[in-house]
């Protein structure tokens, strides 16, 4: 959440990268895209994502953040995802893990 904005919400809203409803009064991150002075629209991801985000180097498309994940774990980063779980929100470790099993589960499927 570095660059960005924190709003609190007057009221509830839903999370730019996988749809999880934002409460009232929970922060989030609060990003306006701009491109060439047209607004692109607005941006509104909730703690759990933006600690992933914070914690790993995901290109700052909305709406992509899971699946950076999933091609980062593809191409073999899943020990840097593992060694970074500790930092994130515990409802974004689950996220994380969950992905981590389901693809590690995958490969040795026989
Ligand atoms: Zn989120």
């Amino acid at each position: 959440m570095s660059n960005c904005v924190i709003n609190n919400n007057t009221e509830t809203t839903v999370c730019c990268e996988y749809g999880r409803i934002i409460s009232a009064e929970e922060q989030h991150e609060h990003v306006i895209e701009e491109y060439g002075g047209d607004s692109l629209g607005v941006f509104k991801t909730c703690v759990d994502c933006c600690s992933i985000k914070d914690l790993y180097w995901i290109p700052p498309d909305h709406g992509e953040l899971y699946d950076s994940i999933r091609r980062a774990i593809i191409e073999g980063e899943g020990d840097s995802l593992v060694n970074g779980l500790p930092s994130l929100t515990p409802t974004a470790m689950d996220k994380v893990c969950e992905m981590l099993k389901k693809s590690w589960g995958g490969e040795h499927d026989e």
